[in-house]
């Protein structure tokens, strides 16, 4: 085999729970991953060195050196498996880049499920799991889809059940936010308030929501501790977010560090008129519908 093609989906975080700063500067989080249908295609192509292609949605904004997620991806399995494999990557993108959808752990996710595929190694998920979490706290989740919960940094993770299909319609900003500047965000606010924070905890009713396949419930539970702190760095999502639900979205928020921002809805028919109206309302770069949970990345 000398090229493999794998489809890997974006997540939308349902509920993330931050808690206090720790020593080593990370927040022990809970954070309720939820794999939904937008999809990035990484292919990987037999070749002596390490390389990496980016086309589609912001590809300009993605780097084409070691620092791309993907490649230190395969540079992470070819060392665990202790040989110098080569591979070139062409990644084609559709999740939004910076967005707060794990775009980039997407990719790492696919390269790992493509490169262990071309170099014939055979590894099992739970190898390919611990060298996912030296790569990324999302990147485990990429590889695994579905919904689950995960704890620690949102590494350690558990499946969820989840009834399904539940209806999303995706607002894209323009530009991103980064990741680190909003959990510094938080971070300042939370000083400010000057109040202490919880240990986070999953919320009982919206795992039962999610069980019972209840959209209303589910809406109505939908919560993002760093959500004031995307707000105060992009103020105009505010109006993003008001938007749909003037428009009857069962909940909304920002999706994990922002800016895309995340509407739930009752049925496919009522994402497709939410879609329509976040379009006229002028509120987005681009709205984009799509369904959860999906697998995780598949070789196609
Ligand atoms: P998260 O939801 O995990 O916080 P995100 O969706 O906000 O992440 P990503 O799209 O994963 O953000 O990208 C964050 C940064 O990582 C980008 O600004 C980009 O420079 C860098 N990056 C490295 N590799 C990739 C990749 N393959 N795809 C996208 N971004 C990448």
């Amino acid at each position: 085999m000398n090229s493999v093609t794998v489809r890997v989906p974006a997540k939308v975080n349902l509920q993330l729970a931050v808690g206090p700063l720790r020593g080593d500067g990370y927040h022990d989080l809970v954070n309720v991953f939820h794999a939904v249908s937008l999809f990035d295609e990484v292919t990987a192509v037999a070749e002596t060195g390490m390389s990496v292609r980016v086309e589609g949605e912001s590809a300009d904004q993605v780097p084409e050196d070691d620092d791309n997620l993907a490649i230190r991806a395969a540079v992470a399995l070819a060392r665990h498996a202790g040989r110098s494999y080569g591979v070139s990557l062409a990644i084609r993108k559709a999740i939004p880049v910076a967005g707060g959808m794990a775009g980039g752990s997407a990719d790492a996710a696919a390269a790992l499920v493509a490169c262990n595929e071309l170099w014939g190694l055979g590894l099992p998920l739970e190898d390919l799991m611990e060298i996912a979490a030296d790569i990324g706290s999302d990147v485990p989740f990429a590889l695994l889809g579905g919904t689950a919960v995960g704890t620690g940094r949102g590494e350690r993770l558990t499946s969820l059940e989840a009834a399904g299909p539940f209806h999303w319609v995706f607002a894209l900003a323009d530009g991103g936010l980064s990741t680190a500047k909003v959990y510094a965000e938080c971070d300042r606010i939370r000083a400010e308030e000057g109040l202490p924070v919880a240990e986070p905890r999953a919320a009982g009713a919206l795992l039962a929501a999610l069980r019972d396949g209840d959209a209303k419930a589910l809406g109505a539970e939908l919560t993002n501790d760093l959500q004031s702190a995307a707000l105060r760095l992009r103020p105009s999502l505010a109006a993003t977010l008001e938007a749909g639900r003037g428009h009857g979205a069962l909940g909304a928020l920002v999706s994990g560090s922002g800016p895309t921002c995340a509407f739930l809805a009752a049925s496919a028919a009522h994402a497709g008129e939410l879609a329509g109206a976040l379009r006229d309302a002028g509120v987005a770069r681009e709205v984009l519908t799509a369904h959860g949970p999906v697998p995780g990345p598949a070789v196609v």
